[in-house]
């Protein structure tokens, strides 16, 4: 683990093994952190806390520079490491250590670019203003769907803004972390403690960072489930939590919708990394009059994706992350067919590895397990309609709360639904557009807070209020 500047074994010597989800076999091992783990580089952390936070802001920004140009260096290792630790396809995974590099050169122009408010009081010769404070040490947990992306995205506004971390990645893609960890050991100028990582299980690292006395904040993302533990271990200290969690999100086909460009972004996003996207389509529901040719062109391109070995640069889809996962989304595909579904295409598991086949299952209803429950895998859950009247209702009817996907050419009508979808994001007739923008929302069991843009960015400050009377 790199703790304090340093590379260190697990306290007990302890290891966690992990697998390559194409092969199933072993690739490596990484150190079990336990509680005495977590503290001494929390205590790590604690220390940088005040030398890292007294910077200037231009001297952090030199070292987010360094990490930025550090990450793009060793993009092609990083994404070796992912793509046979956690199975993504090469492309995607040098593509994410891009994004991963934005990240931190985003991160410091925005921390550059942040301003204090000076509030109007009507006393005279007084003053009050709010100055933006970093908060302190902050305990990052990070999920595998997305181990590389979804790191630089907590780390480098934190840091930027002065705070301190220590990391724990998900034990299943433990090596990921820690070759990202590796690259950042490389930059010039980042000093020690400033940022940790310690690997090992959610329920014993993961829980003594969540429940740590000397942690001031927690980043998470996961599932909701894993979320309310967290929120639960953090309560008697009453961290700060930013909380990005699961969603199942609805898919609004209108009977005017342009089916191929609905396809060409639903369809992808359906299937790139095997599915394991928060903010991906959960369940479609399709206007009748469009159904049938959306079901057709939907298996057609399912069919016709390149699944295989993820270091082969033609693969456009990989296996899923973990023998375990791949049970549970076969198991939603077993239940769904038992209580109606049409399988369309797909649904065959791998004998060697974890992979699915890219599987469109038609006729399901929203009552069906698999249109209630997050999947995350490569299963899109398709649903008849006939009338839009209730549509916003079904849409709404979930535990989640994270985005919702309309398709439709009446723009003016899918404007409309803004307002009605109860959700933190709404994506009419694309995707995701901005590199930089504020993901997650407060509702329902999708989380608390925000994570990117300069909204996720103000997360890891804490607003000082500070009133001056100079009479
Ligand atoms: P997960 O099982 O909840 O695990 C996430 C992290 O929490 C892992 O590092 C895990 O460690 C750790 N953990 C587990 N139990 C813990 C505990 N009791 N205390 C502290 N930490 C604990 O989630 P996942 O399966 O990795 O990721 C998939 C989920 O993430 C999906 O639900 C998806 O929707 C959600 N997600 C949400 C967003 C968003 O922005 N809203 C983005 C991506 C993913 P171990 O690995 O050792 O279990």
């Amino acid at each position: 683990m790199y703790i304090n500047g340093d590379w260190v074994f697990a306290a007990s010597g302890d290891k966690l093994t992990t697998v390559n989800p194409s092969t199933g076999e072993p690739i490596g091992t990484a150190p079990s952190a336990n509680a005495r783990d977590v503290d001494i580089a929390v205590g790590a952390a604690r220390a940088a806390f005040p030398a890292w936070s007294g910077l200037p802001q231009g001297e952090r920004n030199k070292v987010l520079f360094a990490i930025a140009a550090k990450i793009r260096e060793n993009a092609h290792d990083i994404a070796l490491v992912e793509g046979e630790e956690h199975g993504t396809p090469y492309n995607d995974a040098f593509g994410a250590c891009m994004g991963a590099a934005e990240k931190f050169e985003w991160s410091a122009n925005a921390a550059a670019a942040l301003k204090g408010d000076e509030i109007p009081v009507p006393a005279a010769n007084t003053l009050t203003y709010v100055k933006r404070e970093p908060v302190g040490v902050i305990g990052f947990i990070t999920p595998w769907n997305l181990p590389t992306i979804m790191t630089a995205v907590k780390l480098a506004p934190a840091i930027a803004l002065g705070n301190t971390c220590v990391i724990k990645p998900p034990s299943i893609n433990s090596l990921t972390g820690l070759k990202f960890a590796h690259v950042l050991s490389m930059v010039e100028g980042l000093p020690k403690g400033v940022v940790n990582f310690i690997t090992g299980s959610g329920s014993v690292a993961g829980a003594a960072l969540a429940s740590h006395p000397d942690v001031d904040m927690i980043g998470f993302t996961g599932s909701s489930e894993t979320g309310k533990a967290i929120l639960a271990s953090a309560a008697p200290t009453v961290k700060k939590c930013v909380m990005e969690l699961g969603g199942n999100n609805p898919v609004l086909i209108f009977p005017d919708a342009d089916i191929d460009a609905s396809l060409k972004v639903l369809a992808w996003r359906q299937f790139n990394n095997s599915g394991q996207h928060c903010s991906g389509p959960g369940r479609y529901y399709v206007h009748e009059k469009v159904y049938d040719e959306f079901v057709s062109k939907f298996a057609a391109y399912a069919e016709s994706l390149k699944v295989g070995d993820p270091s082969d640069k033609s693969v456009q889809m990989g296996p899923l992350v973990s023998r375990e996962h791949q049970q549970k989304v076969l198991g939603y595909i077993d239940g769904a067919l038992a209580e109606g579904a049409r399988l369309v295409t797909g649904g065959v598991a791998s004998e060697t590895g974890f992979f699915i086949t890219p599987t469109v299952l038609a006729d399901c209803t929203h009552g069906m397990k698999a249109a209630r429950e997050e999947i995350f895998g490569p299963v899109a859950v398709l649903i008849k309609y006939t009338d839009a009247d209730d549509l916003v209702a079904l849409a709404n009817d979930s535990d989640y709360g994270l985005c919702a996907h309309v398709w439709t050419r009446d723009i003016g009508a899918g404007m409309k639904l803004i307002g009605k979808l109860h959700v933190g994001a709404v994506f009419i007739n694309c995707q995701m557009l901005a590199n930089e923008q504020p993901w997650g929302t407060s509702i329902k069991e999708s989380g608390i807070g925000k994570e990117g843009g300069t909204y996720g960015l103000l997360e890891f400050t804490d607003a000082k209020l500070v009133c001056v009377n100079y009479n």
